[in-house]
């Protein structure tokens, strides 16, 4: 591949879209991801998350791959202080359009206006329950008042805001109508994500999983209608309807094809490159990141690249090395 071409893998997937984490600590609970919360490892002396000078060299490596849109994750990114300027860097780094935060949005209230002032264009906010009980009960934290106003803040903001909810078994109709009635007055996307099966959550993933297809269906025959997707937008089906202010996205892992659409490859916050969400490993780049050189670095993920498989193999039951999603950033 010669330098400045778009990165392409051998199965003819272009890769635009950028998620990286920068810590895989969190403070939540959610009980398909970290029911007992964050376990740092035993006696392990962690290596230090990214630092803001490090995920500049990430950023501009993958600029100069084709990247135009950068999204900041974890565990919670939230939780590390100098995520306003993460958000700068991601902004500022040449060829980079979009900057996106996905958040269980704890603080956003008081952190909203400083995500805004250093370039956030994107918030996505996962809520799986506008029940505020049942919201405690599965992320263990009582808070979704304050993030409904983080949120309402986001929207005064003008910033284009997403609302990532897991489809879960138990309930999920009045769930349904409880998303629909508030999308009726609200101008976000609400994306209903499928429950992936991880290393950590195969009793409850087998208990809880939840067709996408049986909620698109519904949606389908009450009158939402299928948007065309854009080259460097997220995997979600997008749909609207005229009666309601709010979109309803769709992403289901385990349809026919899923992988067919992918544009996107994870860093984590240790630096290691994911070529798919439920590879077995990490690719190790911390050497060549701390080194600085944006250029070397590029050319490194460029002789990586061959090595992305076709497909995630989820429905074989493969999670790769994926204990769970907070250790990539989802
Ligand atoms: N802590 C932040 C949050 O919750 O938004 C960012 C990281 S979290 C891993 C990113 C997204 O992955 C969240 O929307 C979360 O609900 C989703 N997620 C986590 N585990 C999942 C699973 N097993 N199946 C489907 N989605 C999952
Ligand atoms: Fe934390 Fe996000 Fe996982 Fe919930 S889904 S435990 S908020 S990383």
């Amino acid at each position: 591949m010669k330098q400045n071409e778009i990165l392409e893998d051998g199965h003819g997937r272009r890769f635009y879209y950028l998620r990286l984490s920068v810590t895989d600590v969190c403070n939540f609970r959610c009980d398909y991801c970290l029911p007992d919360g964050y376990q740092a490892a035993p006696n392990a002396s962690k290596t230090p998350d990214l630092s803001v000078a490090e995920a500049t060299t990430v950023m501009g490596a993958f600029a100069r791959l084709g990247t135009r849109k950068v999204r900041l994750s974890g565990g919670e990114p939230s939780l590390r202080k100098d995520l306003p300027a993460l958000i700068q860097a991601a902004k500022t780094t040449p060829g980079i359009q979009r900057v996106a935060v996905t958040s269980n949005g704890y603080k956003l209230p008081s952190v909203i206006d400083s995500w805004h002032h250093n370039g956030l264009d994107q918030l996505n906010i996962s809520i799986d329950s506008l029940d505020n009980a049942e919201f405690a009960r599965i992320t263990g934290h009582d808070c979704l008042p304050r993030i409904r106003t983080g949120i309402d803040r986001a929207l005064e903001l003008g910033i284009q805001t997403k609302v990532n909810a897991v489809l879960l078994g138990d309930g999920a109709q009045s769930r349904l109508s409880q998303f629909l009635n508030w999308l009726k007055t609200t101008p976000v996307t609400l994306r209903f994500i499928e429950l992936m099966q991880t290393g950590d959550n195969r009793d409850y993933f087998a208990s809880n999983h939840l067709r996408g297809s049986d909620i698109e269906q519904q949606l389908i025959e009450s009158g939402w209608q299928l948007l065309p997707r854009a080259i460097d937008a997220g995997p979600a089906r997008e749909y609207v309807h005229p009666d309601y202010a709010g979109r309803i996205g769709l992403i289901t892992p385990y349809s026919k094809d899923f992988c067919n659409s992918c544009n996107r490859l994870r860093v984590s916050a240790q630096g290691k490159l994911h070529l798919c969400l439920f590879s077995d490993a990490g690719l190790d780049l911390r050497e060549t990141i701390r080194a600085g050189d944006a250029n070397a670095l590029a050319e490194k993920v460029r002789a990586l690249i061959g090595n992305k498989e076709v497909s995630h193999y989820l429905q074989k039951g493969n999670t790769g090395g994926t204990q769970n999603l907070s250790i990539i950033g989802g």
